[in-house]
């Protein structure tokens, strides 16, 4: 998979994509994530990207320009298969969506900033608009950076064995059930007993009794 990113903060995306999974992943070359700054695509001579708002109020937006500029630049050389726009009002992000997601070969995702962008790029050049919760954020580059680790952790090949996906929260519909390690006892805080007996057939139906009594307690919305 191949993803671009157009942002004006490229940096903010060092941490999170280069440590753990996401990292591991590239370096397999199970994905290609390139970043590319918005501000390389403007003509104007100090490099701005933002401008008021017609009809006046608070905040700035982000220019249509620049922005066409830069996503024209990229589907010259491609076809991607969304070009999505993190957006406060976008389709909520969860599981099933990554897993969609994670399916594509070619993902394009530009982040907002300030009051947001021009509508007319929304309208002309954005096929899908996500949201990572009803909150706001500064910019869409968090945003950006928790989509991109919800999909590739799904890509075949990234996670190992031990840490197969399949078992995650959300996946069957269910969240996740307890999980504990070594040791044993800690200040008395026992581990379950099943959970030591070696019997397998009376673990699984635990660990599922356990995640289904979890998701009727905090996610009653779901449908178990
Ligand atoms: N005025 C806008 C918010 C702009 S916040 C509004 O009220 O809807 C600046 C940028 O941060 C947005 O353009 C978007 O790219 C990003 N952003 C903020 N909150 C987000 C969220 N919950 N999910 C995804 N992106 C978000």
């Amino acid at each position: 998979m191949r993803i671009d990113i157009i942002t004006i903060f490229p940096e903010m995306f060092e941490g999170p994509f280069g440590h753990s999974i996401i990292k591991r992943a590239q370096n397999k070359g199970l994905v290609e994530i390139h970043l590319h700054q918005l501000r390389d695509f403007t003509s104007d001579k100090h490099r701005k990207v933002d401008d008021y708002a017609f009809s006046g109020g608070a905040g700035m937006v982000m220019m249509i320009e620049p922005v066409a500029k830069a996503i024209e630049h990229l589907t010259a050389q491609r076809k991607y298969d969304e070009i999505i726009y993190t957006s406060p009002d976008g389709e909520l992000l969860d599981q099933p969506m990554a897993n969609r997601l994670s399916t594509y070969g070619n993902l394009l995702i530009l982040c907002g900033h300030y009051k947001g962008i021009d509508e007319r790029i929304r309208e002309h050049f954005i096929t899908k608009e996500i949201s990572i919760g009803n909150y706001v954020l500064s910019g869409g580059e968090l945003a950006a950076a928790v989509i991109v680790d919800s999909v590739v952790r799904l890509i075949p090949g990234v996670l190992g064995n031990e840490e197969s996906a399949l078992s995650d929260s959300f996946q069957d519909n269910l969240v996740s059930p307890p999980v504990y390690t070594r040791p044993r006892e800690f200040r008395g805080w026992k581990v379950p007993d099943i959970l030591l007996s070696g019997n397998e057939k009376l673990i699984k139906e635990w660990k599922h009794e356990q995640a289904v009594k979890r998701t009727r307690e905090r996610r009653p919305g779901m449908d178990v």
